[in-house]
């Protein structure tokens, strides 16, 4: 059996995170009771017009940005016609055929993954079924949302689930969305084909109501086993949207999916086309940090792991700190050490990076032992005093003198007459534990590094 090749392409519907509707001043906000955040434009009700929220551009315009598009200072606003009750109007207002932004890109583990578009569209209501009964919440509608649609590009459930969660954590850390899934912030339609044909795509199937990563991948397997079998039994796919259940991670065609001209799109009559302008893009520009992936791969150049430079670059705080001291110190995989292991157990709490860039360095000069410093770290913390007042007050200046580490050596030998005999039988690994009781005896002061030269030292005499 020839391989299949399976080629997948991802739509996103992210919240903005605005105070306010697309086209109204309702509040956005989650878990209020159901339709008081309403009023007459976003209950759709005859006569009212719509009026843009200019947050909701600013944010659409950031997303572009971060992901490499081509932001179009001239932007249309369409009707999406079709009736479901949670859409009182009759239709979405959306962007159709000229959207906001065009033309990006994305890396996702080594593999550009092209952006085809991002546009502005405003949230139908929410339906709730019941038994009997169906009830509409109109607070989600008109929440403003971008939809992030990216060229079939992704070739694996695997690589969709990478792909979505950098897109997730682009989107938090600029502000765009708050992309938190278990409030459907954050949702997507993969759609996804198989082919053996090589440069040919087969018929895709889009796959709804997915609302977990793990829902993602279950979903799309499933997805690819089920198409790969109609094909192998002689079938055909038909282009159809395709739902999946949790419970028992099958995935089953749903109904055959409208083509756009069903939608009989315009260009909606209340709205003028939208106009940005160079000067507010380019502020805009100026205004987006640097993004978690792009440190993560200058971490990894500065010679971290990448799993050391994945952990410390997904914390906007622990980055800053990292980067601040690197300036002082530099020493790069020494800086992540004290990061990963201290400074994130920690809590990330507000800390001076010129004292901890100084802590680090006393370490390394050997006047304190690793220990102790990661005591004054914690000290200054608390206190706020620098690393010099910590040492001087805590009297934890490292005893590097060998004169003074020997008569210590020598009382612990003394005590320990069982294990000397067996160190003196060869028994390596004793010498770990007679650096440990010299630390014990000079309260973490001893430096650890001498103590066991000198027990070496002293192996060679007998
Ligand atoms: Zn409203």
């Amino acid at each position: 059996m020839a391989e299949y090749k399976t080629t997948i392409g991802i739509e996103v519907h992210a919240q903005l995170k605005t105070d306010t509707k697309l086209f109204c001043g309702c509040p956005v906000s989650f878990g209020d009771e159901a339709n008081s955040n309403v009023c007459s434009v976003c209950l759709g009700l005859p006569g009212v017009l719509p009026a843009l929220n200019k947050k909701a551009v600013e944010l659409a315009i950031k997303a572009g940005l971060t992901l490499n598009c081509e932001i179009h200072e001239k932007s249309i606003f369409a009707r999406k016609n079709y009736f479901y009750p949670d859409l009182p109007k009759g239709y979405q207002i959306t962007q159709y055929r000229f959207p906001i932004a065009t033309g990006g890109r994305i890396l996702v583990e080594g593999k550009e993954i092209r952006i085809k578009r991002v546009h502005l569209e405003e949230e139908s209501a929410k339906s709730i079924h019941e038994e009997n009964r169906s009830l509409i919440d109109y607070n989600r509608s008109g929440i403003p949302l971008i939809e992030i649609v990216t060229e079939p590009d992704i070739n694996s459930p695997d690589m969709a689930v990478a792909y979505l969660k950098i897109l997730q954590k682009i989107l938090q850390s600029q502000s765009i969305s708050g992309a938190v899934m278990a409030r459907a912030e954050f949702r997507c339609e993969p759609n996804i084909s198989v082919s053996k044909e090589e440069g040919k795509l087969g018929t895709r199937t889009e796959v709804k109501n997915l609302n977990s990563f793990k829902a993602v991948t279950k979903s799309l397997s499933s997805e690819v086993k089920r198409q790969i079998e109609i094909l192998e039994s002689g079938g055909s796919i038909t282009q159809a949207t395709i739902h999946y259940s949790e419970e028992t991670g099958k995935t089953w065609e749903a109904r055959t999916k409208e083509e756009s001209s069903d939608y009989r799109y315009f260009p909606e009559p209340d709205l003028p086309p939208l106009v940005v302008d160079k000067e507010w893009i380019e502020e805009i520009r100026s205004s987006i940090g640097e993004l978690p992936t792009e440190r993560k791969e200058k971490y990894i150049e500065l010679g971290l792991t990448a799993e050391d430079a994945k952990i410390i670059s997904n914390s906007p705080g622990s980055s800053r700190l990292f980067e601040e001291i690197l300036k002082i110190i530099g020493d790069p995989v020494e800086i992540s050490k004290w990061i990963l292991r201290d400074y994130m157990s920690l809590g990330q709490p507000d800390i001076s990076a010129e004292n901890f860039a100084e802590m680090i360095k006393m370490v390394a000069d050997g006047e304190i032992s690793r220990n102790a410093g990661a005591e004054v770290l914690k000290e200054m913390v608390e206190s706020k005093k620098t690393p010099e007042q910590i040492v001087k007050e805590k009297n934890l200046i490292q005893i590097s003198d060998s004169t003074t580490l020997e008569k210590v050596l020598l009382e612990v030998f003394e005590e320990c007459p069982g294990e000397l005999n067996r160190l003196k039988e060869g028994e390596k690994k004793l010498i770990g534990f007679f650096v440990g009781q010299v630390m014990k005896k000079t309260k973490g002061k001893a430096d650890p590094k001498e103590v066991s030269r000198l027990i070496s030292e002293y192996e060679k005499k007998y």
